[in-house]
């Protein structure tokens, strides 16, 4: 581990500990601390949401989407790290898929889940030379949810259509900036990192 990795651990779980136990802020269920760490993973860690609503939200199916993150988080240790803990809190074996969000029949639970091959944003390796930015965010090396955190905000505050030149140093975010476009249908223009290109929804 870096020297620099634990403090990020740390603030990661702060954030779902701030809002433990807390109601789903569409259905007002009690969310659990994997429902929180998807929250907080797609910006809305302040007001989290459980897992059939954070995908109804986004317009996915409720297994496909969760399964998307799973197999994301196993590829950024801050949240692989924090989603072993919420585990062991509540009782399943760390490395397991959850019984909370898997059902014991899902033949998914049996596998390891792994990325899946299709969604995958196609996107230019070149720098966007051709690209226009309406405003830039330059996030330095601000990572795992902080980054998204503080790019669903910039987002947000744009026009539909507008586009955002994101500079984004840390080494995650080659995979976490496509996986958020895909899972909030903001659109990846081009990306050569630490540079992005993205291009708000309508
Ligand atoms: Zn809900
Ligand atoms: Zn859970």
């Amino acid at each position: 581990m870096e020297p620099t990795d634990e403090g990020i651990i740390e603030r990661l779980q702060a954030r779902v500990d701030a809002v433990r136990a807390a109601a789903c802020g569409v259905c007002a269920r009690n969310v659990c601390g994997h429902e929180i760490l998807f929250s907080v993973a797609m910006g809305l860690g302040d007001k989290p949401r459980c897992l059939d609503c954070l995908a109804a939200g986004l317009g996915k199916s409720t297994n496909p989407f969760r399964d998307h993150l799973n197999a994301h988080f196993r590829q950024r240790h801050c949240y692989a790290e924090v989603w072993r803990r919420e585990n062991q809190r509540e009782g399943f074996a760390s490395d397991s898929l959850p019984g909370c969000l898997w059902s014991a029949a899902d033949p998914e639970r049996a596998d390891d889940a792994s990325e899946s091959s299709d969604g995958r944003v196609a996107v230019s390796d070149e720098p966007g030379v051709a690209v226009f930015a309406d405003e830039t965010w330059d996030a330095g090396d601000i990572a795992c949810g902080d980054l998204v955190l503080g790019l669903r905000h910039r987002m947000s505050a744009l026009t539909p259509r507008a586009r955002l030149m994101l500079v984004a140093r840390d080494p995650g975010a080659t995979e976490d900036i496509p996986a958020w476009c895909r899972m909030t249908g903001h659109a990846l223009l081009a990306q050569h990192h630490p540079h992005y290109w993205i291009q708000r929804k309508d």
